[in-house]
Parts: C-alpha cells; sequence; structure tokens
C-alpha cells in the first residue's frame, strides 16, 4: 500500500478544488486578512487566499494537529488541514452563512460542510430543494455542485469545541465581508445556520452598504429580514433568513422549507 501524502495539504499540489498555488500571498495576522481581502479583486483570488491563512496561531495549531493526529476511521485519508473558502456558484442569488468548519468534515475534505453529519443533512436538503445537484457531498472532487447558491463559514478555520473566540471572529471577518462585496449584486437570499452566523452577519451587510435594522432582529428558525442598499433602491430586497443549525434538532421538513422559501424569493 502507498503511503498516505502528507496532510495539511500544501497549496498547489493537486488537491481538487484547490483555489490556490505556492505564490498565494498568506496573512500572518489580523491586519494581513484586511489587506489581503480587501485587494482581492475575484472571487477567485479570495478564495485562494482565505485557504492559505495563518492569522489565528490558536486555530492554525488546532486545525494542523487535528489533520496530522487524525481520527481512526480516517486514518487511511489526507487531511485538508487549512481554512475552507467560500465555494458555489460565483454569481449566487442564495448564499448559506454557516459557523467554521467541522474537525473531521470541512476541515479533512477541505469542502464546506462535507464529511460529517450535518452536512449529510444539509447537502441531503439543498438537493430536494433544488439547489444542489447531487444528495450527497462526500470529497471534494466528487461532481456535486450548487445551483445559484453559494456557502461560507463566518470563521474559516475549524476551532476547538466549535467555538471560535471573539478575536478570531472578528480576525475572519474580513474575508466574509469581502465575499459578501463580490457577490451583493445578484444577492436574494442569505440563509443563516444558527444564531452565530446571524450574530455575525449583520456588521458584513452593514459594510457592503445594506441598511441593516436597529436594534438587531433576533434570531429564530424562519425568522425573515428584508434589507437593501439605499443606494440601489430599485432592486429587490434581500431576504436575511434565520435556520436552525442542521446539527440541532431540525427535521428534514424544516430545513427544505427555509431553503424552499429561499429558492422562491431568489427566483430559482
Ligand atoms: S479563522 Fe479566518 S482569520 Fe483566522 S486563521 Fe482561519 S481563515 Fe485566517
Amino acid at each position: 500500500m502507498s503511503p498516505v501524502p502528507p496532510s495539511p495539504v500544501p497549496p498547489g499540489t493537486g488537491w481538487p478544488d484547490d483555489p490556490a498555488t505556492a505564490a498565494t500571498p498568506v496573512a500572518e495576522s489580523a491586519d494581513a486578512v484586511r489587506a489581503l481581502a480587501a485587494a482581492a479583486g475575484t472571487l477567485a483570488e479570495l478564495a485562494a487566499r482565505q485557504s492559505v491563512c495563518r492569522a489565528c496561531p490558536r486555530l492554525v495549531e488546532w486545525r494542523e494537529r487535528i489533520a496530522t493526529e487524525k481520527r481512526r476511521s480516517f486514518r487511511a485519508e489526507r487531511y485538508w488541514g487549512r481554512p475552507i473558502p467560500g465555494w458555489g456558484a460565483e454569481r449566487p442569488r442564495v448564499l448559506i452563512v454557516g459557523l467554521a468548519p467541522a474537525a473531521h468534515g470541512g476541515n479533512r475534505t477541505g469542502r464546506i460542510f462535507t464529511g460529517d453529519r450535518s452536512g449529510d443533512v444539509l447537502y441531503a436538503s439543498l438537493w430536494r430543494t433544488g439547489l444542489a445537484a447531487q444528495a450527497t457531498s462526500t470529497a471534494a472532487g466528487d461532481g456535486q455542485r450548487l445551483v445559484g447558491t453559494r456557502m461560507v463559514a463566518a470563521v474559516r478555520c475549524a476551532p476547538p469545541q466549535n467555538k471560535p473566540s471573539m478575536p478570531e471572529r472578528d480576525a475572519c471577518a474580513p474575508w466574509l465581508t469581502a465575499e459578501l462585496g463580490l457577490v451583493a449584486g445578484g444577492l436574494r437570499a442569505v440563509v443563516c445556520l444558527g444564531h452565530f452566523a446571524w450574530q455575525a452577519l449583520w456588521p458584513q451587510l452593514g459594510a457592503v452598504g445594506f441598511a441593516v435594522p436597529r436594534p438587531r432582529p433576533p434570531f429564530g428558525h424562519g425568522a425573515e429580514v428584508p434589507v437593501r442598499r439605499p443606494d440601489r433602491e430599485a432592486e429587490p430586497p434581500v431576504l436575511v433568513i434565520g435556520c436552525y443549525h442542521p446539527s440541532q434538532q431540525i427535521t428534514d421538513v424544516m430545513l427544505d422549507e427555509v431553503f424552499r422559501r429561499a429558492r422562491r424569493h431568489s427566483g430559482l
């Protein structure tokens, strides 16, 4: 049996969908994240920069240790062990915002919500509601494709206990700001998976020009808040929708209702 290649995956070494190369600039601090995110002119460039970021020492140490030690059942697999970049349509009408990748899910497979139970539930719903091409998402290069939809994490590295600190959330925020800025023009709905994503989204929407309600609307499953950019009154509103995280007690019916609503509103 040939040895398993090293984990984490060095950028530009042939991993399917790896957006980076060895020449992609690496953010080593929160200031560098701000600068590199703001200067990324395209989604491809932004995803590449996100995928090699090293700005949060605790999270870098954790994601790489998990990738090296591995879970016993995945010992024969290679772990991505890097930040998870945004994934999906280049001009999305629906944006799905999650919390952070799972240690043995996205941190292993390199694709958001892929390789763990929550992701299985999520992708099955996206497929039933016409937002994903396949019912499963198992690994980069598996043929899965999102339909008019893009998925991002508010924090792009797997955190210990699935709990990023507030400074880590803030350090990662410019990646989301930049991504929102690049896709906002065609966006019609944003689905926030869980309270953390809901909380993280509002300042980001404000940063890219949307009028954000004050006080911030409370999170709830099925909560809907239309937002507009005052300088683009002619555009239809973007509907922000709250959804319980798929790791919580949520039924398929509840998930499907949210994604059907997002799809209908987006005209997909
Ligand atoms: S959490 Fe975000 S800012 Fe921190 S290292 Fe990961 S990608 Fe960079």
